[in-house]
Protein backbone atom coordinates (compact mmCIF):
# COMPACT_ATOMS: atom_id res chain seq x y z
CA UNK A 1 0.00 0.00 0.00
CA UNK A 2 1.01 3.34 -0.82
CA UNK A 3 0.42 6.66 0.87
CA UNK A 4 1.18 10.18 0.60
CA UNK A 5 1.65 12.14 4.17
CA UNK A 6 1.67 15.47 4.21
CA UNK A 7 3.16 16.42 7.41
CA UNK A 8 2.54 19.94 9.36
CA UNK A 9 3.75 21.74 6.50
CA UNK A 10 3.86 25.70 6.17
CA UNK A 11 4.78 27.45 2.54
CA UNK A 12 5.58 30.82 1.51
CA UNK A 13 6.17 32.80 -1.97
CA UNK A 14 7.83 36.09 -1.53
CA UNK A 15 7.86 35.71 2.19
CA UNK A 16 3.67 35.47 2.17
CA UNK A 17 2.56 32.16 3.82
CA UNK A 18 0.43 30.36 1.47
CA UNK A 19 0.16 26.90 3.23
CA UNK A 20 -0.10 26.86 7.32
CA UNK A 21 0.65 23.92 9.49
CA UNK A 22 -1.31 21.53 6.80
CA UNK A 23 -1.72 18.02 7.62
CA UNK A 24 -3.22 15.46 5.02
CA UNK A 25 -2.73 11.84 4.25
CA UNK A 26 -4.06 10.13 1.40
CA UNK A 27 -3.82 5.91 0.92
CA UNK A 28 -3.90 3.96 -2.38
CA UNK A 29 -7.23 3.51 -3.08
CA UNK A 30 -8.47 6.42 -1.57
CA UNK A 31 -10.08 8.97 -3.13
CA UNK A 32 -9.74 12.89 -1.09
CA UNK A 33 -11.32 16.10 -2.75
CA UNK A 34 -10.43 19.40 -1.85
CA UNK A 35 -12.07 22.67 -2.26
CA UNK A 36 -12.39 25.75 -1.75
CA UNK A 37 -12.19 29.57 -2.54
CA UNK A 38 -10.49 30.85 -4.90
CA UNK A 39 -6.64 32.14 -3.86
CA UNK A 40 -7.11 29.49 -0.70
CA UNK A 41 -3.29 27.49 -2.05
CA UNK A 42 -5.23 24.40 -3.54
CA UNK A 43 -2.95 24.91 -6.04
CA UNK A 44 0.00 25.73 -4.07
CA UNK A 45 -0.50 22.20 -2.37
CA UNK A 46 -0.88 20.18 -5.32
CA UNK A 47 2.30 22.02 -7.22
CA UNK A 48 4.62 21.88 -3.96
CA UNK A 49 3.53 18.04 -3.41
CA UNK A 50 5.26 17.71 -6.89
CA UNK A 51 8.52 19.31 -6.21
CA UNK A 52 7.87 23.35 -7.76
CA UNK A 53 10.98 24.73 -6.78
CA UNK A 54 9.10 28.19 -6.48
CA UNK A 55 7.80 27.73 -3.63
CA UNK A 56 9.76 28.04 -0.13
CA UNK A 57 9.15 25.04 2.17
CA UNK A 58 9.18 26.81 6.14
CA UNK A 59 8.12 23.87 8.03
CA UNK A 60 7.45 20.35 7.83
CA UNK A 61 7.20 17.31 5.61
CA UNK A 62 6.38 15.15 2.04
CA UNK A 63 6.44 11.76 2.73
CA UNK A 64 5.53 9.02 -0.26
CA UNK A 65 6.16 5.79 1.94
CA UNK A 66 8.61 6.00 4.23
CA UNK A 67 10.44 8.12 2.14
CA UNK A 68 10.77 12.05 3.36
CA UNK A 69 10.52 13.50 -0.39
CA UNK A 70 10.31 17.23 0.87
CA UNK A 71 13.97 17.77 -0.51
CA UNK A 72 13.60 15.97 -3.89
CA UNK A 73 13.70 17.14 -7.26
CA UNK A 74 10.23 16.69 -9.53
CA UNK A 75 11.74 14.32 -11.78
CA UNK A 76 12.75 11.92 -8.60
CA UNK A 77 8.85 12.41 -7.53
CA UNK A 78 7.41 11.72 -11.11
CA UNK A 79 9.67 8.31 -11.14
CA UNK A 80 8.41 7.25 -7.50
CA UNK A 81 4.96 7.47 -8.76
CA UNK A 82 3.39 11.28 -8.03
CA UNK A 83 1.51 12.71 -10.89
CA UNK A 84 0.01 16.15 -10.94
CA UNK A 85 -2.42 16.84 -13.79
CA UNK A 86 -2.45 20.62 -13.46
CA UNK A 87 -4.81 23.63 -13.59
CA UNK A 88 -3.19 24.99 -16.36
CA UNK A 89 -1.21 23.21 -18.05
CA UNK A 90 1.76 24.63 -20.38
CA UNK A 91 2.36 24.73 -23.73
CA UNK A 92 5.85 22.98 -24.68
CA UNK A 93 6.99 23.57 -28.17
CA UNK A 94 9.51 21.19 -29.85
CA UNK A 95 8.83 18.63 -28.14
CA UNK A 96 6.07 16.50 -28.92
CA UNK A 97 3.45 14.40 -26.76
CA UNK A 98 4.73 11.05 -28.10
CA UNK A 99 8.19 11.82 -27.59
CA UNK A 100 7.95 13.04 -24.13
CA UNK A 101 5.51 10.11 -23.08
CA UNK A 102 8.46 7.73 -24.36
CA UNK A 103 11.25 9.31 -22.72
CA UNK A 104 9.17 10.08 -19.32
CA UNK A 105 8.49 6.23 -19.43
CA UNK A 106 11.77 4.80 -20.21
CA UNK A 107 13.39 6.81 -17.68
CA UNK A 108 10.35 5.06 -15.30
CA UNK A 109 10.71 1.40 -16.65
CA UNK A 110 13.33 -0.95 -16.90
CA UNK A 111 11.36 -3.52 -19.32
CA UNK A 112 10.20 -0.64 -21.73
CA UNK A 113 8.74 -1.75 -25.05
CA UNK A 114 8.21 0.82 -28.32
CA UNK A 115 5.42 -1.79 -29.92
CA UNK A 116 3.00 -2.31 -26.35
CA UNK A 117 3.80 1.92 -25.46
CA UNK A 118 2.49 3.09 -29.51
CA UNK A 119 -0.29 0.26 -28.77
CA UNK A 120 -1.50 2.01 -25.41
CA UNK A 121 -0.81 5.51 -26.60
CA UNK A 122 -3.40 4.96 -29.49
CA UNK A 123 -5.83 3.22 -27.47
CA UNK A 124 -5.95 5.76 -24.89
CA UNK A 125 -6.01 8.59 -27.51
CA UNK A 126 -9.18 6.75 -29.35
CA UNK A 127 -10.70 6.45 -25.78
CA UNK A 128 -10.28 10.01 -25.11
CA UNK A 129 -11.60 11.18 -28.38
CA UNK A 130 -8.59 13.08 -29.15
CA UNK A 131 -7.34 13.65 -32.43
CA UNK A 132 -4.46 11.64 -33.20
CA UNK A 133 -2.16 13.46 -34.82
CA UNK A 134 -2.33 15.22 -31.46
CA UNK A 135 0.34 12.99 -29.96
CA UNK A 136 2.60 14.06 -32.27
CA UNK A 137 2.33 18.38 -31.70
CA UNK A 138 4.07 19.53 -29.21
CA UNK A 139 3.18 19.45 -26.25
CA UNK A 140 0.08 21.32 -25.97
CA UNK A 141 0.90 23.02 -28.91
CA UNK A 142 -2.31 25.03 -29.97
CA UNK A 143 -4.63 22.74 -27.91
CA UNK A 144 -7.65 24.56 -26.67
CA UNK A 145 -8.78 24.08 -22.97
CA UNK A 146 -10.24 21.34 -22.77
CA UNK A 147 -7.71 19.17 -24.81
CA UNK A 148 -5.28 20.03 -22.49
CA UNK A 149 -7.03 18.80 -19.71
CA UNK A 150 -7.53 15.44 -22.07
CA UNK A 151 -3.77 15.29 -22.59
CA UNK A 152 -3.27 15.15 -18.88
CA UNK A 153 -5.21 12.74 -18.61
CA UNK A 154 -3.63 11.06 -21.54
CA UNK A 155 -0.13 11.10 -19.39
CA UNK A 156 -1.65 9.49 -16.74
CA UNK A 157 -2.84 6.54 -18.43
CA UNK A 158 0.84 6.18 -19.93
CA UNK A 159 3.00 6.73 -16.69
CA UNK A 160 0.50 4.86 -14.54
CA UNK A 161 1.44 7.01 -11.27
CA UNK A 162 0.81 5.63 -7.76
CA UNK A 163 -0.33 9.23 -6.04
CA UNK A 164 -2.86 10.91 -8.98
CA UNK A 165 -3.66 14.62 -8.37
CA UNK A 166 -5.81 16.36 -10.33
CA UNK A 167 -5.94 20.04 -10.23
CA UNK A 168 -9.40 21.47 -11.64
CA UNK A 169 -9.69 19.05 -14.06
CA UNK A 170 -12.77 19.84 -14.83
CA UNK A 171 -12.57 23.45 -15.91
CA UNK A 172 -12.23 23.98 -19.42
CA UNK A 173 -14.38 20.39 -20.22
CA UNK A 174 -17.26 20.72 -21.93
CA UNK A 175 -20.75 18.34 -20.43
CA UNK A 176 -19.28 15.43 -22.95
CA UNK A 177 -15.99 15.77 -21.84
CA UNK A 178 -16.08 15.81 -18.34
CA UNK A 179 -17.97 12.84 -18.47
CA UNK A 180 -15.42 11.07 -20.50
CA UNK A 181 -12.43 12.19 -18.73
CA UNK A 182 -14.55 11.92 -15.45
CA UNK A 183 -15.41 7.23 -16.36
CA UNK A 184 -11.19 7.85 -17.55
CA UNK A 185 -10.28 8.51 -13.93
CA UNK A 186 -12.52 6.03 -12.05
CA UNK A 187 -11.14 3.19 -15.02
CA UNK A 188 -7.53 4.45 -14.42
CA UNK A 189 -8.53 4.22 -10.23
CA UNK A 190 -10.16 0.97 -10.58
CA UNK A 191 -7.62 -1.09 -12.41
CA UNK A 192 -4.79 0.80 -10.27
CA UNK A 193 -5.71 1.85 -7.58
CA UNK A 194 -3.81 4.97 -7.12
CA UNK A 195 -4.10 7.44 -4.17
CA UNK A 196 -6.36 10.30 -5.96
CA UNK A 197 -6.14 13.78 -4.95
CA UNK A 198 -8.84 16.35 -6.10
CA UNK A 199 -9.32 19.79 -6.29
CA UNK A 200 -12.67 21.02 -7.70
CA UNK A 201 -15.35 23.45 -7.70
CA UNK A 202 -17.69 21.54 -8.24
CA UNK A 203 -19.95 18.32 -7.94
CA UNK A 204 -20.75 17.53 -11.32
CA UNK A 205 -17.44 16.47 -11.53
CA UNK A 206 -18.00 14.36 -8.25
CA UNK A 207 -20.77 12.67 -10.00
CA UNK A 208 -18.63 11.10 -11.86
CA UNK A 209 -15.30 10.51 -9.59
CA UNK A 210 -16.96 9.88 -5.93
CA UNK A 211 -14.83 10.74 -2.78
CA UNK A 212 -14.40 9.10 -0.04
CA UNK A 213 -13.21 12.29 1.85
CA UNK A 214 -14.03 15.58 0.80
CA UNK A 215 -11.72 18.40 3.04
CA UNK A 216 -12.97 22.20 2.78
CA UNK A 217 -9.36 24.33 2.37
CA UNK A 218 -9.44 27.98 3.30
CA UNK A 219 -6.42 30.50 3.63
CA UNK A 220 -3.64 27.24 3.28
CA UNK A 221 -5.67 24.96 5.97
CA UNK A 222 -8.11 22.09 5.92
CA UNK A 223 -11.05 24.36 8.10
CA UNK A 224 -13.49 20.94 7.46
CA UNK A 225 -13.74 17.68 6.56
CA UNK A 226 -15.92 15.16 6.17
CA UNK A 227 -17.31 12.26 3.53
CA UNK A 228 -19.44 13.49 0.73
CA UNK A 229 -22.19 14.52 1.77
CA UNK A 230 -19.82 17.43 2.81
CA UNK A 231 -20.61 18.68 -1.00
CA UNK A 232 -24.03 19.48 -0.60
CA UNK A 233 -23.71 21.51 2.56
CA UNK A 234 -21.39 23.78 0.99
CA UNK A 235 -24.07 24.15 -2.24
CA UNK A 236 -26.19 25.23 0.13
CA UNK A 237 -24.36 27.07 2.78
CA UNK A 238 -21.16 28.41 0.60
CA UNK A 239 -17.79 28.74 2.05
CA UNK A 240 -17.83 31.79 4.06
CA UNK A 241 -20.60 30.56 6.29
CA UNK A 242 -18.70 26.74 7.09
CA UNK A 243 -15.55 29.44 7.67
CA UNK A 244 -17.40 31.04 10.34
CA UNK A 245 -19.19 28.52 12.01
CA UNK A 246 -15.53 26.49 12.04
CA UNK A 247 -14.29 29.47 13.48
CA UNK A 248 -16.55 29.63 16.53
CA UNK A 249 -16.12 25.84 16.84
CA UNK A 250 -12.51 26.75 17.36
CA UNK A 251 -13.08 29.70 19.78
CA UNK A 252 -14.91 27.76 21.81
CA UNK A 253 -12.30 25.39 22.75
P1 LIG B 1 -6.13 28.26 -5.35
O1 LIG B 1 -5.62 27.17 -6.22
O2 LIG B 1 -6.73 27.78 -4.07
O3 LIG B 1 -7.06 29.18 -6.06
P2 LIG B 1 -3.37 29.15 -5.34
O4 LIG B 1 -2.63 28.05 -4.68
O5 LIG B 1 -3.26 29.23 -6.83
O6 LIG B 1 -4.88 29.15 -4.87
O7 LIG B 1 -2.86 30.52 -4.75
C1 LIG B 1 -2.85 30.81 -3.36
C2 LIG B 1 -2.27 32.19 -3.11
O8 LIG B 1 -0.89 32.17 -3.40
C3 LIG B 1 -2.87 33.28 -3.97
O9 LIG B 1 -2.98 34.44 -3.20
C4 LIG B 1 -1.85 33.45 -5.07
O10 LIG B 1 -1.87 34.74 -5.59
C5 LIG B 1 -0.55 33.15 -4.36
N1 LIG B 1 0.45 32.56 -5.26
C6 LIG B 1 0.44 31.30 -5.75
N2 LIG B 1 1.49 31.09 -6.57
C7 LIG B 1 2.18 32.24 -6.58
C8 LIG B 1 3.36 32.68 -7.25
N3 LIG B 1 4.05 31.85 -8.06
N4 LIG B 1 3.78 33.96 -7.03
C9 LIG B 1 3.09 34.77 -6.20
N5 LIG B 1 1.97 34.44 -5.55
C10 LIG B 1 1.52 33.20 -5.74
MG1 LIG C 1 -6.03 26.68 -8.18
Amino acid sequence: MDSLKIDNLTVTIDNKTILEDFNLEVKSGEIHAIMGPNGTGKSTLTKVVMGDPNYKIKKGHIYFNDIDITKMKVDGRARLGLFLGMQMPMEIEGVSNADFLRTALRSKEDNFKLYSFIKELDENVTKLKMDKEMIHRGINEGFSGGERKKNEILQMHILKPKVVMLDEIDSGLDVDSLKLVGQSVMEYYQKQKPAILLITHYQRLLDYIKPDYVHIMSDGKIIKSGDASLVKIIEEEGYDKIKESSASVRHEK
